[in-house]
């Protein structure tokens, strides 16, 4: 496997004619090799590290002199992609754990970030400071305590708190913990709960999939046992006939427009008090509403109403604070909030600010000044969720892809390109070796590890 150059990317998203268009290369300061820029990256899930790698090889390739640094709060990132499989025994959570170290070029500091100055242009992790010329966020999701309602969902923060509750949507140990959870599950008259947030939320079809491997594994190895599924959406959000299909033949309980009032537990197991009516469970997992991680919260004005940050799509620089861009899950436009693509807004990002720098443009609308916006190509991004249906025996997966098109025409929002739309007519067993594959991929061009999956 190689690494994407920037020639199969701009060839990919057209963006490279612009460059050709325009002369850019011309417009480079000469005084940028004695000057490297700063781009500070905090947070390296998908959209991050991806940034990070291909800031770092695509400047190398141009003779651009730029200093990468990328910031996250864990030396080790887990990720969520493939984490049902850890949580019903199918992967270790090992397999999903990759490091930055492969990253070469990039400059990975591991702190918690705990302040962003966007005047003096300076970020505070672990009692330093790092200047930036640009900078990248890209800290994913954090969780809300209210139902789809607005109403709060009493007990739910401390629940989560004392990991009674363990919504396992971020990878990692908290998956393993829910695992443990699971297989404490009586046969007969055991019951696992999953409750599923209003939309947006990381990963449209992410809890329906976990909700069928779930029952399998209950059907598997404790016969009697069932899932209820409390969705606070009106109906099944993604691939509906996968979904629906599965539930009715593995037996899942699914309760559209369930909102939660209240969690609770006693006498060993959990009672919910939703608006569909009251339920009782051995494991409760909730998934609860989210928002853009709470990292942004220390960048005043960043987030829109619904707590996600506004940006421009040829750029991702955020429309409210200039010279920071938002990548990810964090991130407002209607792309799906999927590690697929955010791995694609990394390089959409990455190239944007090599050429913002090749510009020396401050901000996205002086980088479209420069250029011409009719001389700007579209920006191109496409995702693909792969989802094990049934991990036991004779296993299978479905996927659903789109593209998206940005350009001068949509106001550069992010349009779903029709012909693009893709989705299992139903689960196979074709599907579910190409799921590895696909994750192999997506896992390589983050990571530039090789980690053989499945
Ligand atoms: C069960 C499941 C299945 C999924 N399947 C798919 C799939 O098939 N396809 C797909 O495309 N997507 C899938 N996803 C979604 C995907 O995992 C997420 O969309 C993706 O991880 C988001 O990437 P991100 O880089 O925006 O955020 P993250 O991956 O969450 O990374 C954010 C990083 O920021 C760091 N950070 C946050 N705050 C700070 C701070 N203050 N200081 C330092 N570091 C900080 C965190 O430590 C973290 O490493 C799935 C998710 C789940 C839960």
């Amino acid at each position: 496997m190689s690494s994407f150059n920037r020639r199969d990317f701009i060839r990919v998203t057209g963006l490279g004619a612009a460059t050709a268009a325009t002369g850019l290369p011309s417009l480079v300061s000469k005084a940028n090799a004695a000057n490297p820029k700063n781009v500070v990256i905090i947070g390296g899930g998908f959209a991050g590290a991806t940034t990070a790698k291909y800031l770092v090889e695509w400047a190398s390739a141009e003779g651009l002199s730029i200093k990468v640094t990328l910031i996250d709060r864990n030396a080790t990132y887990a990720s969520p992609i493939l984490s049902n499989l850890v949580l019903v025994g199918k992967l270790p959570e090992t397999s999903l754990n990759f490091t930055y170290a492969a990253l070469t070029g990039v400059s990975f500091v591991q702190a918690e970030v705990s302040d962003i100055d966007t005047v003096l242009k300076q970020v505070t992790a672990g009692g330093n400071t790092y200047a930036y010329d640009r900078l990248i966020v890209a800290p994913g999701i954090d969780f809300l305590d209210t139902n789809g309602l607005g109403a709060p969902i009493i007990g739910l923060r401390e629940a989560i708190d004392s990991r009674t509750i363990i919504p396992a949507w971020k990878g990692g140990t908290d998956v393993t913990a829910l695992k443990q959870q699971l297989t404490g599950i009586p046969s007969g008259t055991g019951v696992f709960i999953l409750s599923i947030p209003k939309a947006p939320y990381r990963c449209p079809p992410g809890p329906y999939e976990r909700a069928c491997v779930v029952a399998d594994w209950l059907n598997q190895n404790r016969p009697g046992a069932k899932v209820i599924v409390l969705d606070a959406n009106a109906d099944i959000t993604a691939e509906k006939h996968t979904f629906s299909t599965a539930f009715s033949a593995m037996g899942v309980t699914y309760i559209p427009n369930a909102h939660l009032s209240s969690v609770s537990y006693a006498n060993n197991q959990w009672t919910v008090i939703a608006s569909t009516g009251n339920y009782v469970a051995n494991v409760l997992n909730v998934l609860p509403r989210q928002r853009a991680g709470l990292l942004l919260d220390k960048i005043p004005g960043i987030l829109n109403a619904s707590l996600f940050a506004d940006v421009h799509a040829l750029t991702y620089e955020s429309t409210q604070i200039p010279g920071v861009h938002v990548i990810g899950d964090a991130q407002a436009t209607p792309q799906p909030k999927a590690g697929h693509v955010g791995n694609g807004e990394g390089k959409v990002c990455a190239d944007a600010i090599l050429k913002m720098i090749r510009t020396n443009s401050q901000d996205t609308a002086q980088y479209i000044a420069n250029v011409g916006e009719s001389r700007i190509p579209a920006v191109v991004t496409n995702s693909a969720c792969y989802s094990p249906i049934k991990a036991s025996t004779a296993a299978t997966a479905s996927y659903l892809t789109v593209g998206f098109r940005a350009d001068q025409s949509n106001g550069w929002v992010p349009t779903k390109i029709s012909a693009s739309l893709g989705e299992a007519p139903s689960p196979t067993g074709d599907n579910w070796k190409d799921m590895f594959d696909w994750a192999e991929n997506l896992f390589y061009d983050t990571f530039n590890v090789t980690r053989n999956v499945g």
